[in-house]
């Protein structure tokens, strides 16, 4: 059935074979990242395993309705002291996006990789990546069908957040046949896609439309105008009251503009580093230009950590996006 059978075999054989897991995914995580850790959980709890959830940093307050999301740890909170020797990363692009849930990991742990990035450098000792899925869940879907489990509706509401969150509400080019099948699936299951996507999707906070306003306000933009970007600092975060999860989706806002190949997210993180996240209309692979400052991610969507201030960060990405264009 699946073309990497093998790494499905050895992926069921990982979950199968042992009895004690940690699940985490990358830091600060998305819709993708907090259901993918949520399904590996779910899967391991029909196989009767024990599993830690555990992340570096809040699930996003609107996915609060996920089954077990109030089981997540955010280790930015609360030490945890344990050390675990199978661990499961699901939705990170490198060992770095694990963040500071490496500290759980025992020397010489076995890692189960499971990913859809195509920039994946096959961190684990096992590693499912599958870069055309459009996003994690879609990968763990295929695998709790090849492992023959079946779904219910809280598993397929989680695999349902991940697809819609990773696809923008599937409208993006990883939009595929695939994911609108497994889609209609999961609806079968009794899964609320018009309720999910009107509070992931259309639903606003106040503080974060103010953010929005903000941040659109101070947006700039080439003087070809094929690059247009915005600047999040965490003085517009107090000034608005917004919160972290509250930037998702502003990059799309530069890069909606008609003419514009690349919109750029800058958030300062603090005085020594800056997130910029990379939003192409098609013809730039920004996962390169992520890549070249040590980030990673989709041709369309990428991102990086990037050490230094605002004023010397800008330059040398709009740089380098130039180049790709
Ligand atoms: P976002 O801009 O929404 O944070 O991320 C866009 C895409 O780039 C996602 O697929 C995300 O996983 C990836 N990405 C974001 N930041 C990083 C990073 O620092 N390193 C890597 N490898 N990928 C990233
Ligand atoms: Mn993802």
């Amino acid at each position: 059935m699946q073309t990497n059978e093998r790494e499905f075999r050895q992926s069921k054989e990982f979950l199968t074979e042992h009895d004690q897991f940690l699940v985490v995914s990358h830091v600060q995580p998305d819709g993708d990242a907090v259901s993918s850790t949520l399904v590996v959980g779910w899967l391991l709890s029909c196989l009767g395993k024990k599993c830690v959830m555990v992340n570096e940093g809040p699930i996003p307050k609107r996915m609060a309705y996920l089954w077990n999301a109030d089981q997540i740890q955010d280790l930015s909170q609360q030490p945890l002291d344990q050390k675990f020797s199978h661990v499961i990363c699901v939705d990170c692009a490198d060992f770095k996006r694990v963040g500071k849930t490496k500290e759980l990991f025992a020397e010489n742990a076995k890692i189960l990789n499971i990913d859809h990035h195509p920039t994946n450098d096959g961190y684990g000792m096992f590693n499912l990546i599958v870069p055309n899925a459009a996003a994690t869940v879609e990968i763990l879907f295929d695998l709790i069908q090849y492992m023959n489990l079946e779904l219910n509706e809280q598993a397929a509401t989680a695999i349902y957040t991940g697809l819609l969150t990773d696809t923008g509400g599937f409208r993006y080019s990883s939009t595929s046949p695939k994911v609108m099948a497994i889609a209609s699936k999961l609806l079968e299951y009794g899964v609320d896609g018009p309720g999910l996507s009107e509070l992931l999707l259309e639903q606003m906070t106040l503080p974060q439309l103010r953010l929005l306003t903000s941040a659109l306000n101070a947006l700039q933009l080439s003087e070809d105008g094929k690059i247009s970007w915005v600047t999040i600092t965490d003085e517009d975060l107090q000034a608005t009251g917004a919160i972290h999860e509250d930037m998702e989706g502003i990059v799309n806002y530069p890069r909606n503009i008609q003419g514009v190949e690349v919109g750029l997210l800058f958030k300062v993180i603090d005085e020594h580093a800056v997130k910029v996240s990379m939003r192409s209309a098609g013809k730039v692979d920004v996962a390169k230009v992520a890549q070249s400052f040590g980030g990673g991610g989709h041709v369309r969507a990428a991102g990086a950590r990037i050490e230094g201030t605002l004023d010397t960060i800008i330059p040398r990405v709009i740089e380098q996006v130039k180049q790709q264009l």
